[in-house]
C-alpha cells in the first residue's frame, strides 16, 4: 500500500489525485492489473469524473449542496457536519482503476477526484495495486 496526503483548502473542494495516482503506479510498476484508491475519512471521498470543464465540478459542487443542505431540520449529530457526511457516502470511499500496459485506463476527459466536505483539512489517500499473472 502507498499512501500520500492532500492538503484541501475550502469547505467543499474536489481536488484531482490521478497524477499522484499515476506516480504510484510507477513506482510500484505494475504492468497489468489495478488500482484501488481509497480515503479513510468519513467527510470526504472519491470519485472519477470530468477533468476538462471545471464548471462540472462546480456544477456537482452546486447540485450536492441542492440535495443535501448544510443546515435542514432534523439533523441530530452535534458536530454540525451531517450533510458532509452523507455527501461522503453519495461518493463513495474508494474507486478503483484498471492498469492495462503500465498505464491508467481512464477515458479521455476522466480524472480522479479527492471530494472534500469538511474542510480544510490534510486527507490520506490509501492506493494499492492488484497485479494480473503478467
Ligand atoms: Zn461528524
Amino acid at each position: 500500500m502507498l499512501t500520500f496526503e492532500v492538503r484541501t483548502r475550502d469547505r467543499e473542494q474536489f481536488v484531482e489525485i490521478t497524477e499522484q495516482v499515476r506516480k504510484a503506479l510507477e513506482s510500484a510498476r505494475v504492468r497489468s492489473g489495478s488500482v484501488l484508491v481509497y480515503v479513510p475519512h468519513t467527510t470526504a471521498g472519491v470519485t472519477i469524473n470530468e477533468n476538462a470543464d471545471p464548471d462540472v465540478i462546480h456544477d456537482m459542487l452546486l447540485t450536492l449542496g441542492r440535495l443535501v443542505p448544510k443546515d435542514a431540520a432534523g439533523y441530530r449529530h452535534t458536530e454540525g457536519n451531517s450533510d458532509s457526511h452523507v455527501k461522503a457516502s453519495m461518493m463513495g470511499s474508494s474507486c478503483r482503476v484498471i492498469v492495462h500496459e503500465g498505464r491508467l485506463v481512464l477515458g479521455t476527459w476522466q480524472g480522479i477526484y479527492l471530494c472534500e466536505f469538511d474542510g480544510p483539512r490534510t486527507r490520506s489517500v490509501h492506493v494499492q495495486f492488484q497485479r494480473n499473472d503478467e
